[in-house]
């Protein structure tokens, strides 16, 4: 641990830091071409068209060099001297450096979050560990700038962040404190969460409670928490390392249910560790309370429930969005404040929730992405002509309204329309998976509804339509980011189907 010389070893980074960025003269940008991925995630492939292997994903704002251009693809450089292809039409040219707009020339220093929840990694990319993750407006010191990605120190550690997730630092206000005082004055008051500062010492406890699906483990502390997460690949553990001392010091509880088997407390003077043991990997999710002072550790396990209904069923998958209405153009959905794409949410969670059904013998089709020109009416179609046994349609909620919050999972089967013999069992669909997510997800219930959406009304067989949580709100649009919540979303849903099925028998 750094411990207590950290207020003058920040104050002296700074001011060599201070010194390298004013020695740094403005680099003239090359003529080459460069883009700048123009929706929140895109796919990086290995060859021109979505038939090549996925090799990576780029997100919003990161920018490449083109090399070539085939067929509406673009081969960008990577950062690791490899080449991927991207789709031209998600991307747009870069802006010059000349513009007042574009980010400014990457220096290192304190910078600013300005992402929602912004994750880090062990290395520089996203395919990297994460480490933890720091809300919006934590002001963090970079070390290092490399492909892109900014090396950070904090109190309890290091790590990379995306460098178009953060901008400098704003500029210390002018009062009549000397400049360089006012820095240093800055730097010790913004130190990022969990560094103690003065006399204030943390004090953490833990506990644990079962939920519908798993269990959650919540730490809190006296103060907002510094922490850092790893999961340990071999024997499935997660460890947790928090700054501060346990309330209780080291103690063990043998869980051995949900997937957990032991959860393990090691405290030390100044920093503890909680070592979470699973029995095998399962999905899970970690969320800082908005004080930062609690950390809540939710998984869920689809185990529990073995499946004894009718096997070779077949579910049509439907991510919405993704595809304009006409077919002939991107539709990315509702859009975070965040700047989060609906599209790119619900693809992921129905291919999560593809690969879960498949693993469980049920014959699944995706109505994207792979199929270029689908139509409003042509996802509902191909269920009709694959006679599928359910349809499934996925999106995220919006409003303008940006507190509204919560789950929902719509169905339609009018009374005196052709669609009213599927009456009963439609609605038993909805309730069955509306029940899994709120169990799931722990979100507001805004309960099955009924509404004539194309998707349910062109749909021959049952069919429903699932709002997972609203990307309007800004709590949701993060955990809609959140990869663990997509997983978690994706076991409800597949489990809401399962109970579906068993009820059927067949
Ligand atoms: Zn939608």
């Amino acid at each position: 641990m750094k411990g207590k010389v950290k207020g003058r070893f920040f104050r002296l980074w700074f001011l060599i830091l201070f010194a390298i960025i004013c020695a740094i003269a403005p680099v003239a940008a090359l003529a080459t071409q460069t883009v700048s991925v123009d929706t929140s995630l895109l796919n990086i492939r290995s060859g021109p068209g979505t038939t090549f292997a996925k090799v990576g994903q780029a997100t919003a704002g990161q920018q490449f060099t083109v090399l070539e251009e085939k067929e509406g693809w673009l081969k960008i450089q990577l950062s690791d001297s490899s080449t991927g292809w991207l789709i031209k039409d998600y991307v747009k040219p870069a802006l010059l450096s000349s513009n007042p707009e574009s980010p400014k020339d990457p220096a290192l220093g304190e910078l600013v979050i300005n992402g929602t929840q912004v994750n880090v990694r062990s290395g520089p990319g996203t395919t990297f560990s994460k480490i933890t993750s720091f809300p919006q407006g934590t002001k963090v010191t970079a070390i290092d700038l490399k492909n892109d990605w900014y090396q950070i120190s904090w109190s309890t550690g290091q790590g990379w962040i995306a460098s178009w997730l953060v901008e400098p630092a704003p500029e210390k206000e002018a009062t009549d404190i000397p400049a360089e005082q006012g820095i240093q004055g800055e730097v010790v008051e913004d130190l990022p969460p969990g560094q103690p500062e003065g006399t204030d010492v943390q004090s953490l406890s833990w506990n644990w409670t079962k939920t519908g699906s798993g269990i959650k483990i919540t730490v809190q502390g006296t103060q907002p928490l510094g922490y850092s997460e790893k999961i340990l690949a071999g024997e499935p553990k997660i460890l947790l390392e928090f700054a501060g001392a346990l309330k209780d010091g080291s103690n063990t509880e043998t869980i051995d249910e949900s997937g957990i088997t032991k959860i393990e407390a090691k405290a030390e003077k100044d920093c503890s560790a909680l070592v979470v043991y699973l029995s095998e990997e399962i999905p899970y999710q970690t969320g800082l309370s908005p004080d930062g002072c609690a950390l809540t550790i939710n998984t869920a396990y689809s185990g529990d429930m073995t499946y004894s209904g009718p096997t070779g069923k077949t579910v049509v998958i439907d991510p919405g969005h993704g595809i304009s209405q006409s077919g002939d153009g991107y539709d990315p959905g509702a859009i975070g404040a965040g700047g989060l794409h609906e599209s790119d949410v619900v693809l992921d969670i129905g291919q999560k929730v593809g690969d879960l059904l498949t693993r469980e013998g049920f014959n699944v089709i995706l109505t994207r992405p792979g199929r270029e020109n689908l139509t409003l009416e042509g996802r509902p179609q191909i269920a009709n002509e694959a006679c599928a046994d359910v349809f499934v349609s996925i999106h995220c909620n919006a409003s303008l309204n940006a507190t509204l919050n919560g789950t929902t999972t719509y169905f339609y089967a009018p009374v005196g329309s052709s669609l009213e013999e599927q009456r009963a069992v439609r609605q038993r669909l909805a309730a069955a998976v509306q029940s899994r997510l709120l169990e799931g997800l722990g979100r507001k219930d805004l309960g099955v509804r009924e509404e004539n959406y194309a998707v349910l009304r062109y749909t021959t067989v049952p069919s429903i339509l699932v709002e997972t949580a609203f990307i309007s709100n800004s709590e949701e649009e993060v955990l809609l980011s959140d990869e663990q919540f997509r997983n978690q979303v994706a076991v409800s849903i597949v489990n809401g189907l399962k109970d579906f099925f068993s009820e059927t028998n067949g």
